[in-house]
């Protein structure tokens, strides 16, 4: 075992192992074991550390349920199978160790990241050094907007720097290397505002940094298809599969141009994170620091956005939390 990080820089005082003990939380999955927070750790010889080699999966935990549980999991395998990873526990097991952590952190709500890594290798990036996947499992909270954006919709920037072409490293696999989405993600930061709008090479329009996009225009659903090159959301996929339809909406996928999104009525991004959030102002620079476009497309959450937000915490914190 590698010794545990320190848990603060500034710690003075040591606190109690009493305190200590409650602080080290969640428990972690690493590989075969679960441990406390400061002992999950992973070696630095770790291809997922060193090269980005891996996959992982964002799931919601909603009243103990395992959100989308089986969706997740064939995305996760299959995008494993995309970077000619296998993964060392079959599907059933991956699933135990996500019912154990709930378990184990006592959580009726939450988040599971799923960390899937090339595994220890040695220095040089031939995976066929690392014989042995990682397999982290965390269970634990996540906020990513503020609460008050859900009604007053987002500030979200148009990025410069395109998508990662499909052909390069195709964005439906969810992999370890974010740097991409990273930095488009900064360049929202450099103007205050939390989520970017990216496009592809083409000019067209893929998702957020972290989020699936779609856009409203006289009652119709738009969202673009995944080989503009995005992640295939399972979020995304409800709300187009599920809940628009069940609201009497239809969802059509399609390319869409920056303008598109100007000027439709509204505007909403979602992901397993932040679930359903809507975009109130669009902004556009000039890759030099100057805001160059400003563009308001509701004043707060649009209404159809609002019903389909409402319609989704429903189920979420109904008593049928679908797994599948
Ligand atoms: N796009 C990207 C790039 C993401 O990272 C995410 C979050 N996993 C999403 C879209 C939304 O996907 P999901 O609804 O499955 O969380």
């Amino acid at each position: 075992m590698t010794t545990a990080p320190p848990t603060s820089h500034t710690t003075r005082v040591s606190p109690s192992v009493e305190a200590l003990d409650q602080q080290d939380r969640p428990y972690i999955w690493v590989n075969g074991e679960l441990l406390p927070k400061s002992k999950a750790v992973v070696s630095v010889y770790d291809h997922g550390l060193l090269y980005g080699d891996g996959v992982f999966e964002g799931i919601r935990i909603y009243r103990g349920k395992i959100f989308k549980c089986q969706q997740h999991m064939d995305r996760l395998y299959r995008c494993a199978e995309a970077i000619r990873l296998k993964i060392p526990v079959p599907v059933k097991e991956m699933v135990e160790i996500q019912r154990r952590c709930i378990e184990a952190n006592e959580l009726t709500e939450g988040y599971i990241r799923l960390v899937i890594t090339r595994g220890f290798g040695t220095l040089g990036l031939d995976p066929r050094r690392c014989p042995e996947p990682g397999v982290i499992c965390i269970a634990d909270q996540i906020r990513l907007f503020p609460a008050e954006a859900y009604e007053a919709g987002m500030r979200v920037i148009v990025a410069n720097r395109p998508k990662t072409p499909v052909a390069c490293l195709d964005p439906r696999i969810k992999s370890l290397n974010y740097l991409n989405n990273i930095l488009a993600k900064c360049e929202a930061i450099d103007f205050g505002c939390d989520e970017v709008i990216m496009l592809n090479m083409e000019g067209f329009i893929t998702e957020g940094s972290g989020d699936n996009i779609f856009t409203i225009k006289d009652g119709v659903l738009y969202t673009p298809p995944s080989d503009a090159g995005i992640l295939e959301g399972v979020t995304r996929g409800f709300v187009a599969r599920e809940l628009a339809p069940a609201l009497g909406y239809k969802c059509i996928e399609k390319n869409m141009r920056v303008e598109d999104v100007l000027t439709a009525d509204e505007v909403f991004l979602t992901g397993t994170a932040a679930e359903i959030i809507g975009v109130s102002q669009i902004d556009r620079h000039d890759g030099k620091g100057t805001i160059t476009q400003s563009t308001k497309v509701s004043p707060g959450e649009g209404p159809i956005t609002k019903k389909l937000r409402q319609k989704f915490r429903e189920i979420v914190t109904g008593n049928n939390v679908p797994e599948n």
